[in-house]
């Protein structure tokens, strides 16, 4: 498979050249030069898979052979063995049509390990290949950061370093990211906000000798093998609920896209998906653009799923590219409106595309500690915040009442225990069943260090610690 930029003029790569490039070098993001299909028999055995088995068939596609087909089996199988659960994402019934994807059963507790535990393999194996060492770098609001370091700890060929705001991420959150012992391993608090650590992470990357004298690479969810590997649970799902025979709709708590976006590939690559639900918090960028057609940056304003406040949605770019027909061009000259206006129209018909698949809905604060409160005292079933937001969206699909709906639990409610807490009006500790291995972990000792919001310092940091 051979990947193509969305703004048109960066090299075309394979699979592994694009995993370890991240964003192209015109800006744009990577996807496939076209969608591989899988054939209704093909979709009709998952039924009778186990969730690497179905990886292999959804994956094995894109990647073109390298790695070779065994190794890629063996990887995918390791990859997965890092969950609670056998069946990785298992689908729980919460009465009527509805239905909850639990994607949190990974390490940290929140969807991005399904996808994080994968790249880091397949990048380990990458850089092997290639006798090179590689230096991640990423900048985390909270939950990716604990992802990435839990899925690269202890690689061989990578060391990271992950840069979280000072004060600003939940306890939990922290642990995961200063808790872990490998040397491979630095996390470091940055004297100022989410946006200061992100502006660090690309002044890096436009430091040409810097990123190349450190081997730089980034995680963050507009690599594309992050949106590839989350297109599997989409078809693991609905094979539990009578796909391809039947359609199922699925309501993803969004803040980037991407994962949603994976949503969209599943069905490019012909998965009966009778609609996408984009579930947005109060920072309802992507509800709004699909309800008037104009994409406008707003103020980010913090919410209690802190893992949606954004407002620049990354890879809404892909949905772009594909809505205009893969017209580079065009997403080019909507790209530059928006630096320049920060906002941009679509066309009637991108809109139409963009409506043919998608639907959109914003669930403020008070529905989401209503939906909480609801869910436990009628079910004992506790939704973190995020899920909360995906469910909201759900129960207001326009879809007949035959067409099963599933929500992506993408965080378990251990990890925002204040908000539960909160909107259950109950203690914590007496509704939330806490994994034991977040409690092992909260006594664990912490090791970070903590850096202004300095360039130089940090780069210098970078320098003294990474591996040879
Ligand atoms: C990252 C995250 C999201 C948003 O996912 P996107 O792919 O950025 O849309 C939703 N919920 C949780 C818990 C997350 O960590």
């Amino acid at each position: 498979m051979k990947y193509i930029s969305t703004r048109g003029t960066a090299p075309v790569l394979d699979f592994e050249d694009t995993l370890l490039a991240g964003l192209a070098t015109d800006g744009g993001l990577y996807v496939p030069e076209s969608w591989p299909r899988l054939s209704r028999e093909t979709l009709a055995s998952f039924k009778d898979k186990s969730y690497a088995e179905v990886a292999y068939e959804v994956l094995q596609p894109f990647i073109g052979g390298t790695p070779d087909n065994d190794r890629f089996r063996e990887i995918l199988e390791s990859a997965y063995q890092a969950f609670e659960v056998p069946d990785v994402a298992p689908v729980v019934p919460l009465g009527g049509q509805h239905y909850l994807l639990e994607l949190f059963h990974g390490p940290t507790l929140a969807f991005k390990d399904v996808a994080m535990q994968l790249l880091a393999r397949l990048m380990d194996e990458a850089l092997l290949r290639r006798g090179r060492r590689a230096t991640i770098i990423g900048a985390t609001s909270g939950d990716t950061g604990g992802a990435a370091i839990e899925a690269f700890r202890g690689r061989e060929n990578i060391d990271i370093f992950i840069f979280f705001p000072e004060g600003r991420v939940s306890d939990v959150q922290r642990k995961q990211m200063t808790t872990p012992t490998d040397s491979n391993v630095h996390a470091l608090a940055i004297d100022g906000t989410f946006d200061d650590c992100q502006a660090l992470v690309k002044d890096m990357f436009n430091d040409a000798d810097f990123r190349h004298e450190t081997g730089l690479a980034g995680v963050n969810s507009i690599n594309w093998a992050r949106v590839m590997a989350q297109t599997v649970y989409y078809f693991t799902a609905s094979a539990q609920l009578g796909g391809p025979d039947k359609e199922v709709a699925f309501s993803v708590p969004t803040g980037n896209f991407g994962d949603i976006f994976a949503g969209y590939v599943a069905k490019q690559m012909g998965l009966p998906i009778a609609q996408l639900m984009i579930a947005t918090n109060i920072n309802d960028i992507l509800a709004r653009v699909l309800k008037t057609g104009t994409y406008e940056i707003g103020d980010v304003v913090a919410s209690t799923s802190p893992s949606m406040d954004i407002q620049v949605s990354s890879n809404f770019e892909r949905l772009l590219f594909e809505a205009t027909g893969r017209n580079a061009a065009e997403v080019c000259r909507l790209m530059r409106e928006l630096t320049e206006k920060r906002k941009f129209s679509l066309s009637s018909n991108v809109l139409d595309v963009i409506r043919g698949s998608f639907a959109a809905e914003r669930v403020d604060e008070v529905e989401t500690a209503k939906i909480i409160k609801d869910m436990f005292e009628k079910d004992g079933m506790l939704l973190d915040p995020h899920t909360a937001v995906g469910y909201g969206a759900a129960l207001r699909s326009d879809l007949p009442v035959s067409t099963p709906i599933v929500t992506l639990a993408t965080a378990h409610p251990a990890k925002f225990p204040a908000s539960v807490e909160k909107a259950c009006n109950r203690q914590a500790e007496e509704i939330i069943v806490t994994p034991e291995r977040v409690k092992v972990m909260m006594k664990q000792d912490e090791t970070y260090e903590t850096y202004p919001n300095d360039l130089a310092q940090v780069q210098d940091f970078i320098r003294q610690k990474k591996t040879d």
